[in-house]
């Protein structure tokens, strides 16, 4: 039986890893540079959190979700995004007891079952971001800071914010009968989607992206026009920010992102160069969700970007990570008296902090230094039965091959830091 990988799913293998870690550290270094604090959540929720929080009619919760029973014949599902976790732990933990606006970050997998193509997948990984219990629009403002510097950290260019205001329970009700009856005489020019979304989620026929309905969205009445006072106030001051910030934005009134429970906010940042699918990332304020999932009423904004775009973005521009850390030293014997003797260095290095490879499989020095050099280590320390007997150890400096014999009492001195004598 040959046992292969899930269809969607993918090993991150060794030489994947300098990507990964780049990007997970910048990221982490970016959300403490504004003040947010880990939280992590379970990888498996109720079923019901999600179909609540996420909304039944969308394509997630309708098509993509790993749902199961378990033993109990309790229906579990795999998280296919960290936001109702998030607020789901934020209501039973009760975070809202703590000082607010609460600034969170989170990184991880999820699932969706989708379609795999490039830079998709069904197991995939995301940063998320979320500040909760603050509706003043310079936390919208501070929260797309956030994802603007997370790019700009790992080395991605052309960067823009897209931008635009979803309404609230109060205004959008309005603006989607509005939608709706502009829609009613023209139901034969889009598609089949498009049509079921009429009935079901009519916001959506806007970022369809099906070249006849795409153009039929850009005629279309636009929500701007539609919006309370409250909500035309909240994104005035946001785009006011935003003129202050000087960094490019767009208003794009067709985006209303894939999710129901946005309010006022959604935004996007875009990299150039990474073809049609150019947002990197996707956000935005959801003020009813928490509510929704049993909390007290309480705004929040957040955002999630996928951790293979952003490395894909990478790969396109020819990004190149930092590499991940190779051994300093690799400790080579010959024969049985001078492993014992080698064994006992590899751990005395270890001890004094120094990266240590080794082979331990009585191979030749020829294959033994070969080994060293695909590890990448710096010197190599040789023991053998001469060494042993004279209480010397011969560091190779794989650099320039240069070699030296060193006291056994003062070798760990000697590469510490790395550098060979
Ligand atoms: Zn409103
Ligand atoms: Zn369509």
């Amino acid at each position: 039986m040959n046992y292969r990988a899930p269809r969607g799913t993918y090993d991150i293998l060794p030489e994947d890893q300098a990507y990964w870690r780049f990007v997970t550290e910048q990221t982490r270094q970016v959300c403490e540079l504004y003040g947010y604090e880990q939280i992590d959540v379970p990888v498996f929720e109720q079923t019901a959190l999600f179909e609540r929080g996420v909304g039944e009619t969308t394509d997630i919760v309708e098509k993509e979700m790993y749902t199961f029973l378990d033993r109990s014949d309790e229906s579990m599902t795999l998280r296919p995004e960290f936001t109702a976790g998030i607020c789901r732990a934020y209501a039973e933990r009760k975070l809202h007891g703590r000082p607010q606006p609460l600034r969170l970050y989170t990184i991880g997998p999820a699932f969706r079952y989708e379609r795999p193509q490039a830079g998709r997948y069904r197991q995939f990984h995301q940063v998320d971001v979320e500040v909760l219990g603050s509706q003043d629009p310079a936390i919208d403002l501070e929260v797309m800071q956030v994802a603007w510097q997370i790019y700009e950290a790992v080395g991605i260019k052309g960067l823009s914010f897209q931008v635009n205001s979803t309404g609230c329970p109060a205004c959008r009700p309005g603006y989607i009968q509005t939608l709706k009856s502009w829609y009613e005489q023209r139901l034969d020019g889009i598609c089949g989607d498009c049509r079921r979304r009429y009935g079901q989620n009519p916001l959506r026929l806007l970022d369809c992206k099906k070249e006849a309905c795409s153009a039929m969205a850009d005629e279309a009445p636009r929500i701007a026009k539609s919006l309370c006072n409250d909500c035309d106030d909240h994104f005035g001051r946001l785009r006011s920010y935003l003129d202050a910030l000087d960094r490019p934005y767009e208003v794009n009134h067709r985006m209303v992102r894939g999710f129901d429970y946005y309010t006022k906010t959604v935004f996007e940042v875009w990299a150039e160069g990474i073809g049609a699918q150019n947002a990197v990332c996707g956000g935005g304020r959801y003020d009813g969700l928490i509510g929704m999932v049993g909390g007290p009423e309480t705004p929040a904004i957040g955002f999630a970007s996928g951790i293979e775009r952003i490395i894909l973005t990478m790969k396109q521009e020819g990004i190149e990570p930092p590499d991940t850390p190779k051994p300093s030293v690799f400790v080579a014997y010959l024969g049985a008296e001078a492993k014992k003797a080698a064994v006992l260095l590899a751990q005395e290095l270890r001890t004094a902090g120094i990266r240590t490879a080794a082979l331990w499989e009585d191979r030749s020095l020829k294959a033994q230094m070969k080994q060293a050099d695909r590890l990448g280590a710096g010197c190599v320390l040789i023991i053998g039965e001469d060494e042993v007997k004279d209480g010397v150890v011969t560091v190779r400096r794989m650099a320039d091959s240069t070699q030296a014999t060193v006291p056994r009492a003062d070798v760990v001195e000697a590469v510490s830091g790395g550098d060979a004598p």
